[in-house]
């Protein structure tokens, strides 16, 4: 639909991205979600050998040298075979090697960045812990300084890749005594002596992604292997923000696109009181709807990646990449929602894949920070630029656009 916006380029890739998610094998998706596969490292070997991860990377390191719009696109198209195929994609890829390329050492990506890329290696990103995930600040996981290394302890909880990553991007507390904003520093640690994948979860949905606990036992991290400033962590995780939650946002359509399709095949071709569901307003409406909120998050994610590619105000860009997380995942909940209903009784079984990315879906607003954290930056920025915007007299004043605008007895605010 949107295939207008994009470039030649970008055009090719998208259909080099179609190509590859058609050799996918069912039984693979089948097997990830009968947890027969705990991490599915054939995929990410072959998306690797065709050079289809972190295309908007530098091709120095491996990537195409492409942009945010071209990554959203893939991470659209990979998500179609199912949420947690793009999870792992995702994850290694646009999340954990994003943070190298924006803060690492040329040395680090050359070990780091290269291998994962052409599908070498396997990475997971560390932050939630046991004691909760939506307060990044209060992390209980702490490296010590010992010279030319750190000595690492805590646990990571939810971590995709716990099973299967070769090494994990992990923050850790490094100065006890400063502000959280100022003691927390990040580290790539390799799976070595002392880390251990713990307890792999049993989940509702997006199975065969290896989501583990982690634990770091007395782990010796290497100097080199801080990421960005020490104690400045906070820098890296802001910037991670943008691939956590746009590339959620994103390939969260692509994992509700079958799901409306199915619905959309199956009510032309069912029949209820002599004639095609599909010309009951009751239920094409509901796939009218549907279709319209994948719409709408595609051109909320195309233009926030458009921001994000154009650098413009960081505050503004936190802003738009929340309300794509919160927006996206919930339209795309909604209108796989509406597919299961249209289908009736059969819609909720497994002779259709709906029930299982239903299942998936449940995810996009809980993981890469909740949808409620999501309204908490939304609201945050939104009143912050409302106040600039207002007393820097930006717009016109419209409160005086009433009747009784000059009653100033009724506008009571205490
Ligand atoms: C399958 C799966 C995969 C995951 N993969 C990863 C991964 O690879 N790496 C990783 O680091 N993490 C991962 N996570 C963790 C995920 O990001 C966290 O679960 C999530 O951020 C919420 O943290 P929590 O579970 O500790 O909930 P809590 O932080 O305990 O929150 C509980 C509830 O309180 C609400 N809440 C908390 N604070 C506020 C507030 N200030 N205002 C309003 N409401 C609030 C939350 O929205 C939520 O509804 C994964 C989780 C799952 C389930």
């Amino acid at each position: 639909m949107f295939d207008y916006l994009l470039t030649d380029q970008q055009k090719a890739l998208k259909k080099e991205a179609r190509e590859f998610v058609k050799t996918i094998p069912r039984q693979m998706i089948l097997d990830m979600d009968a947890d027969k596969i705990r991490f599915p490292k054939e995929f990410l070997q072959e998306a690797g050998r065709r050079n289809l991860m972190g295309c908007r990377y530098p091709e120095k390191w491996g990537g195409r040298g492409m942009d945010w719009v071209s990554t959203c696109m893939v991470m659209e198209e990979i998500g179609i075979l199912g949420y947690i195929f793009a999870c792992t994609f995702g994850v290694g890829a646009e999340l954990v090697c994003d943070a190298v390329i924006l803060h690492g050492t040329d040395a680090q990506k050359e070990k780091y960045v290269k291998p994962l890329l052409r599908g070498e290696m396997f990475a997971a990103e560390c932050l939630t812990e046991p004691r909760g995930g939506s307060d990044f600040f209060g992390t209980t996981t702490t490296a010590v300084d010992k010279g030319d290394h750190f000595i690492l302890n805590g646990q990571k909880r939810f971590i995709v890749g716990g099973e299967g990553a070769d090494y994990f991007l992990v923050y850790a507390k490094t100065d006890p005594d400063a502000e959280p904003r100022n003691g927390i520093s990040c580290f790539i640690v390799d799976r070595t002596d002392g880390v251990e994948t713990q307890y792999l979860y049993g989940l509702m949905g997006c199975r065969g992604g290896g989501a583990a606990r982690m634990v770091f036992k007395d782990v010796k991290v290497p100097k080199e292997n801080l990421l960005g400033e020490p104690n400045q962590g906070v820098k890296v995780f802001n910037t991670m923000m943008i691939p956590e939650r746009l590339g959620t946002a994103a390939m969260t359509i692509g994992a509700a696109v079958p799901a409306v399709d199915i619905a959309t095949g199956y009510t032309s071709k069912r029949k209820a009181f002599g004639q095609p569901v599909a010309q009951f307003q009751g239920v094409s409406f509901q796939v009218a709807e549907a279709v319209t909120l994948l719409d709408a998050s595609r051109s909320m994610i195309y233009t926030t990646a458009r921001a994000v590619d154009e650098k413009i105000h960081d505050k503004q860009i936190r802003r738009m990449v929340s309300e794509s997380k919160k927006f996206v995942t919930e339209s795309c909940q909604k209108a796989v929602h509406n597919a299961m209903q249209v289908m009736g009784g059969i819609g909720y079984t497994n002779i259709y894949p709906v029930e299982r990315i239903f299942r998936d879906l449940r995810l996009a607003s809980i993981w890469t920070g909740t949808n409620e954290v999501m309204a908490m930056i939304i609201a945050n920025e939104w009143y912050k630029a409302y106040w600039k915007d207002k007393s820097a007299g930006k717009i016109r004043d419209m409160e005086p656009d009433a009747e009784e605008a000059l009653a100033a007895e009724e506008k009571i605010f205490e």
